[in-house]
């Protein structure tokens, strides 16, 4: 009863979407996409090499369904497709555990449920499969009437990530954590510590260019180093001038107040306030998401990161 005997099929083929799938083919499993009617991706699938059906389709010929739509998007695909669909004793897969955690699917009874979480972007995903090199992947189990579902997601997260480091864990772990660090740390408080550091030098009157070049650009340089050996070996590379300055002004910029701000932000996650949140954004047809991605598009530090990165592609 492994993977490979069983008929994938994986639904949306956006940024994980497309990972999942094409990494799982690649393996030689039998995986199809399902789409909703019309999409935009469907060339694109079918160009791929995928069987692509619509989403009644795949519902019923799944012996695995992988939820790879937009987490706002899963109860209605679920309640519309899935769950009259899928065949008695289906395996239901998820990349993130924010349905489940917070109540917006309830599964059958009698399906066998599962989460592989690659920490990665999907398609950092895709581009490590094909460096042989993989993601770290985080897996649990929800319900298990057949006794081997954790054997089977173990098995999806080798085929996806390659087993770079697969922890095993619950839905309720990963959501919040999940959560938490791309809100505090890698999305909103890390463009916002490198907005705040641009800022500050172009309002001091320095050149924009070199702004960019020293609070953008420079820190995935940092990161890598970090993400290869780790923060003491990042400081090795760095000149004893930056490791100083790095130890005595890191906690002035990262404030007590900054950390009260985390712990707040993690206890609007446990307690369920932004799942509501963002659940009602969606409702109304995300108005905060549109504004701020039309207003992000047009602030000055996108047309200098822009103008910089012509530059260089041009020096290449
Ligand atoms: P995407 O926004 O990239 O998904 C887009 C796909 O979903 C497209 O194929 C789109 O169809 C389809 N889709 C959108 N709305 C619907 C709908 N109402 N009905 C049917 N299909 C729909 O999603 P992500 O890959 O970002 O997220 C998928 C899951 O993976 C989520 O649970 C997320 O939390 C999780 N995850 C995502 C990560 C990431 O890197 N993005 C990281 C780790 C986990 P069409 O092609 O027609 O537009
Ligand atoms: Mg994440």
């Amino acid at each position: 009863m492994s993977l490979l005997e069983k008929k994938v099929v994986v639904f949306g083929y956006g940024s994980q979407g497309h990972a999942h799938a094409l990494n799982l083919k690649d393996c030689g499993f039998d995986v199809s996409v399902a789409l909703r009617e019309g999409s935009v991706s469907w060339d694109r699938a079918e160009k791929d090499g995928f069987k692509v059906l619509n989403l009644k389709e795949g519902a019923e010929l799944a012996d695995v369904a992988m939820l790879l739509v937009p987490d706002e998007n899963q109860p209605e695909l679920y309640n519309r497709y899935l769950k009259d669909g899928l065949k008695t004793g289906a395996f239901l897969g998820f990349a993130h555990g924010f349905n489940i955690h917070y109540g917006q699917i309830t599964p059958r009874e009698d399906l066998n449920v599962f989460m592989v979480a690659p920490k990665s972007p999907g398609h950092k995903v895709r581009e490590k499969f094909l460096e042989k090199e993989g993601v770290p992947a985080l897996i649990s189990v929800y319900q298990d009437p057949s006794n081997v579902t954790l054997q089977l997601a173990k098995d999806w997260a080798k085929g996806v990530c390659l087993n770079l480091g697969v922890l095993k864990t619950t839905f309720k772990e990963e959501t919040e954590t999940d959560l938490f660090g791309e809100q505090a740390v890698l999305c909103g408080g890390l463009v916002e510590l490198m907005k705040a550091g641009y800022e500050t030098l172009l309002k001091a009157g320095y050149d924009e260019r070199l702004a960019y070049f020293e609070c953008v650009h420079e820190m995935k340089l940092i990161v890598d180093l970090v993400y290869s050996k780790g923060f003491a070996a990042m400081r090795e590379s760095i000149s004893n001038t930056a490791e100083y300055g790095d130890y005595v002004t890191g906690k002035k910029i990262i404030t007590k107040e900054s950390r009260e701000n985390m712990k707040e932000t993690l206890e609007n996650i446990q307690n369920g306030r932004f799942a509501k949140d963002f659940i009602l954004e969606g409702q109304a047809g995300y108005p905060i998401l549109k504004t701020m991605r039309n207003r992000c598009k047009e602030e000055k530090i996108e047309i200098i990161g822009n103008q910089l990165r012509d530059m260089m592609s041009k020096n290449r």
